[in-house]
């Protein structure tokens, strides 16, 4: 979706020195465009392949949420630390800025046997990988990730073993 570069506006040197954030939230800003991403997203064979819905913590929401309601697709999320109430399955990362941990609750894991991957942007690769390891490790397929931007240059993709698509690439 080449519109969608209109509604992203990149920082620099934002949360730290040499990252340029991209901020997407132009986009919830923009109801028809917003529509447009989420029908487009939706329909994807990585959706359709999947039981559930994972979203990250926190901006996959906003697709994430959008996803499962259009797609009818139940959604369970992946939090940061001190997030998610009850037992959790908690996995260390390293993000382009930073370190991180990523929580899903035990039970709401158990309901389903797939999982879609959903997040606002593809950086590193770090995150994805993160949640895909502990799906993996619990016996859950992964049918993909979605994100709206991947920033191409970090090569995110190399690091993961499952189709991914995005619906615009820097
Ligand atoms: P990574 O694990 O490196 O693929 O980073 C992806 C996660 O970090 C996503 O949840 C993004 O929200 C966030 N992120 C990483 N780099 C950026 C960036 N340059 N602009 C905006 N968000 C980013």
């Amino acid at each position: 979706m080449k519109k969608l570069e209109k509604f992203i506006e990149t920082y620099s040197d934002y949360p730290n020195k040499g990252i340029n954030f991209k901020d997407l939230l132009g986009i919830v800003q923009e109801p028809n465009i917003f529509r447009e991403l989420i029908i487009e997203m939706s329909s994807s064979a990585i959706i359709e392949n999947a039981e559930a819905i994972i979203s990250i913590d926190a901006r996959g929401f906003i697709f994430g949420s959008a996803i499962s309601f259009y797609a009818s697709k139940p959604m369970i999320v992946a939090r940061k630390p001190g997030k998610l109430p009850g037992e959790l399955l908690t996995k260390n990362y390293i993000l382009e800025y930073g370190e991180n941990a990523l929580s899903i609750q035990k039970k709401v894991l158990q309901k389903y046997n797939s999982f879609a991957i959903v997040d606002d942007l593809l950086a590193t690769g770090g995150t994805a990988e993160c949640v895909s390891n502990l799906l993996k490790e619990n016996n859950k397929d992964v049918s993909g990730l979605l994100v709206v931007v991947e920033l191409m240059e970090l090569k995110g993709r190399s690091k993961l073993n499952f189709p991914i698509e995005s619906s615009i690439v820097f």
